[in-house]
């Protein structure tokens, strides 16, 4: 089954900063706005109110960052999971420049709170997107003049062939470009760096404290737990990959996938990653992969689509990391582990008012180390009636899933399955 609690398996656990447990919720109390999730959306809404001295109190079914906030790869994709091209050709030119500004509020939201905050995160500069079949490089020359020309960005860098065979310390790529914009992180000190900062601002955070509804009370919104209830004028559902039958419009429409890592023991090969960038791999099933603070590799490899995780994680990322690092066929693996993220059918996050006072974010699609903390705040600012952003997110389509909360697996996996089959084949 999908974990719960920090996964003992994980690097970052292991190099987490400490943390002490938090107590769960026992009684009933008074908030303005409760926050279910304390993960980088929830974190992030609680941090923006506290700081406005506004009550707030999260409820977190497991620990402090224990969904893939806590887990995952920490890679830095700037824009949004979709590419400006996409958004202009489905949404429109304003629309496409309006979300392209949004994105790029989340980048400096991110690096101005990792300053402002003091978390220590082990932030590094690029991520290099590499081409998984030969050709693309024209359009790859398009999009970065398409960038430069319309939306004023120029931080993306061409990569030949031989170049980025020399940035990965691997050859079985064709080319691809560098976003110097983007980067990576260790994801679980930023999720606790922001809980702490949260804390000090005034928010109250309980752990091991599962939502289990809310209803309406008195005019108000009682959310309840197995030992009390939080009273608040206003909630915040975030959740992702971890939502759980908690509300149906939700769970119609973000799925969660489940998402495999490994971590190497620290490398002998100075040939890989010299420059310390991310990579992630142009691939459907995407193969990211960077290093981590203490000189290991982390690799990100592998999906599944059921509600359950491989018996052996580290044998089943080892297969996607040799087809690119075959000269680490015999490096040991010291941490696998895996995780939940939530997507939806077109990849753009689904942001809505639930119903008055009720919001939630989810389904970042593998974009929320960025995304997420902005969105989260943006739902803290809409919760105080400053709804402008939360409201422009909330336009975006999000259908449902086919199928239903019963028969949308099936579907998944026949669709996902075929997209897996076409990178090794197609
Ligand atoms: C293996 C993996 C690799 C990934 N790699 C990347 C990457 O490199 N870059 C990137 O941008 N994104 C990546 N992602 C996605 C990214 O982690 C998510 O988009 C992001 O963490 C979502 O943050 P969140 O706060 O919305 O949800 P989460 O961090 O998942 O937090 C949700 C929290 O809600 C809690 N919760 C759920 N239900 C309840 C309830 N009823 N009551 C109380 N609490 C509840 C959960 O316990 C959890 O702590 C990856 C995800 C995974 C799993």
């Amino acid at each position: 089954m999908r974990n719960q609690g920090h996964p003992e398996s994980s690097w970052y656990a292991a190099t987490g900063s400490p943390f002490a447990d938090l107590p769960p919720l026992d009684g009933d109390i008074q908030a303005d706005v409760c926050i279910i999730g304390a993960g980088f959306t929830g974190l992030g809404a609680a941090l923006e109110l506290a700081r406005k001295e506004v009550r707030v109190v999260v409820l977190e079914a497991a620990r402090v960052g224990s969904g893939g906030s806590g887990r995952n790869g920490g890679q830095i994709h700037t824009g949004q999971r979709r590419e400006q091209p996409w958004l202009e050709a489905r949404l429109g030119a304003d629309a496409a420049m309006a979300l392209w500004g949004l994105a790029e509020a989340a980048r400096e939201h991110l690096v101005g709170l990792i300053a402002e905050s003091g978390i220590d995160c082990d932030l590094r500069p690029g991520l290099i997107h590499a081409r998984h079949r030969p050709g693309g490089e024209a359009e790859d020359a398009a999009f970065i003049d398409h960038m430069d020309r319309v939306y004023g960005c120029r931080r993306y860098e061409l990569l030949d062939e031989e170049a980025l065979s020399k940035a990965l310390g691997s050859g079985v790529y064709f080319g691809g470009m560098v976003d110097h914009g983007g980067g990576h992180l260790h994801p679980l000190n930023l999720t606790l760096g922001m809980a702490r900062a949260a804390v000090a601002a005034g928010a109250v955070i309980h752990e091991n404290s599962r939502a289990s509804g809310w209803r309406r009370k008195a005019g108000k919104l009682a959310v309840e737990t197995a030992r009390g209830e939080v009273t608040c004028d206003r909630l915040i559902v975030s959740g992702d990959g971890y939502i759980d039958g908690l509300s149906a419009r939700i769970d119609a429409r973000v799925m969660p996938i489940n998402n495999f890592i490994a971590v190497t023991e620290p490398l002998s090969d100075p040939g890989i990653l010299p420059d310390d960038m991310a990579v992630a791999d142009s691939r459907f099933v995407i193969n990211y992969f960077r290093k981590t603070a203490d000189n290991r590799l982390l690799f990100g490899g592998g999906e599944n689509y059921v509600p359950w995780f491989p018996a052996d994680i580290a044998a089943f990322v080892r297969g996607h990391m040799t087809r690119i690092y075959p000269q680490l066929s015999g490096a040991r693996i010291s941490h696998a582990w895996g995780g939940s993220l939530g997507v939806t059918m077109n990849r753009l996050p689904y942001v809505r008012e639930l119903e008055p006072g009720v919001w939630t974010a989810a389904g970042y699609s593998g974009q929320g180390v960025m995304l997420a903390p902005l969105v989260g705040a943006l739902l803290g600012r809409a919760t105080l009636g400053e709804r402008e952003e939360a409201d422009l997110l909330s336009t975006l389509p999000c259908p449902p899933f086919p199928g239903g909360r019963l028969l949308r697996w099936p579907a998944l996996v026949a669709g996902m399955s075929w997209y897996a089959l076409r990178d090794r084949f197609g």
